[in-house]
């Protein structure tokens, strides 16, 4: 039996999780917020009850000793013994990481070296890291990548079609992201299907704030709607997806902006937000289409349509498909996205069934009875494939 932390340290905030292995009982979990800036507050949930602190949380080796006081303090521990093994979410492992590893010094520098894949996201993770290092240098630490599950695409669905040497050189190359939760919902889907994940085709779409695509073939992840950087694929809340690349200097030129600027435009000013004026998030979209708005109206179309297209190359090129699992926020909870979604794959064995679609956050089923291609609902846990590679690697 073993207690183990999953973190997700972001550059103000950091997400925790304890949970008791091998049962995946969630113990506490919460979040520490505003971490470096005025107002932090920490927040745990306590046997269905929120306490929230705001003490001084100046950086992130501070949130660590604050949060781990909390544990102790409420008595959801009694010592800091208690804690056997920490499991960090990392962004990008690049080509460097095509599983977990337990973190030692090697680890943290090849973490830093791939940084420049994700100048956002892995300096954070790496603050997180290090702050549980200082203060419990002895439990051991594993890392999880959210690209270590697409390192199994082959080269022809991971190369772009640009010269040669911009891969050896640059690195320049599709990585995907959101493998952790693609892997855990492949898993989960198999075992609700109740067939060896070996023998399975699937796509599964992770539509949340951020929205990937990504084809499972036999276990492992064959292609993804992602690529150098998660601002490729389909239309997301903020993000465009992929556009002609020859329109950021066509844009650049037109309305005097730069080229980060552009890209800033794309990152978090289009999709459902750029395209319908309302919000990224899905609910008020489809709020303001039911009020009649042909532009909230059009924006879920092509939200929902470039999925659709995915799944439909994701097949071809499995030559096949078992089944097609929705999940994370919308994928989770809209019953509209959900059919859209599915529409018109009734070619290729997809039969919907509208009743069964009327579900929210929990595994489902919502084909109907005998359809050739399974849909099912699998809400996403990557904080358990954490504790489970922890456990896996740290013991
Ligand atoms: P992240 O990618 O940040 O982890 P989530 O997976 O939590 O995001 O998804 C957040 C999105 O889920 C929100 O932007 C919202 O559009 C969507 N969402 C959450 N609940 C619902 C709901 N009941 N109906 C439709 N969409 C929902």
């Amino acid at each position: 039996m073993a207690n183990i932390m999953a973190i997700n340290a972001g550059s103000s905030s950091l997400k925790f999780q304890l949970l008791r292995m091998p049962e995946e009982k969630i113990i506490t979990k919460g979040v520490v917020e505003r971490i470096g800036l005025d107002g932090s507050i920490i927040t745990i949930e306590l046997n269905e009850e929120k306490v929230e602190k705001t003490p001084d949380i100046p950086n992130h080796a501070e949130a660590v000793k604050i949060l781990l006081d909390a544990l102790t303090d409420y008595n959801v521990i009694q010592s800091l013994d208690e804690i056997d093994g920490i499991g960090h979410r990392v962004v990008h492992g690049g080509e460097k990481f095509s599983d977990s590893i337990l973190i030692d010094d090697n680890v943290i520098e090849a973490i830093e070296e791939v940084s420049e894949l994700a100048p956002l996201h892995n300096p954070a993770n790496l603050t997180g890291i290090r702050a549980f290092k200082e203060i419990l240098p002895n439990v051991p630490a594993v890392a999880v990548f959210d690209t270590a599950f697409h390192q199994s695409m082959p080269k022809e669905k991971y190369l772009y079609s640009i010269p040669y040497e911009y891969y050896e050189q640059y690195g320049i190359r599709k990585y995907g992201f959101h493998g952790t939760s693609h892997k855990y919902v492949g898993q989960r889907a198999a075992e609700l299907m109740e067939q060896p994940q070996t023998d399975l085709k699937i796509v599964s779409c992770h539509i949340g704030n951020g929205v990937s695509v990504t084809a499972i073939d036999g276990g492992e992840s064959v292609d993804t709607s992602m690529g150098f950087t998660p601002l490729a694929g389909v239309t997301m809340g903020t993000r465009s997806g992929n556009i002609d690349p020859a329109l950021i200097p066509f844009m650049m030129e037109k309305t005097n902006q730069s080229a980060e600027e552009i890209i800033s435009m794309l990152n978090k000013k289009s999709g459902l937000v750029g395209l319908s004026n309302v919000s990224s998030d899905v609910r008020d979209v489809e709020g303001k289409a039911n009020e009649g708005s042909e532009k909230a109206q059009t924006a879920l179309d092509i939200y929902a349509t470039r999925i659709h297209k995915y799944i439909g190359t994701y097949a071809a090129s499995m030559n096949g498909l078992d089944a097609i699992v929705f999940t994370a926020g919308v994928g989770e909870n809209s019953l509209t996205i959900r059919e859209k979604v599915c529409q018109g794959l009734e070619f290729m064995g997809v039969q919907f069934d509208k009743n069964a679609n009327q579900t929210r956050g929990e595994e489902a089923f919502i084909n109907k009875d005998g359809s050739p291609v399974k849909v099912l609902v699998v809400p996403t846990n990557e904080e358990v494939m954490l504790a489970r590679d922890t456990v896996r690697l740290g013991q």
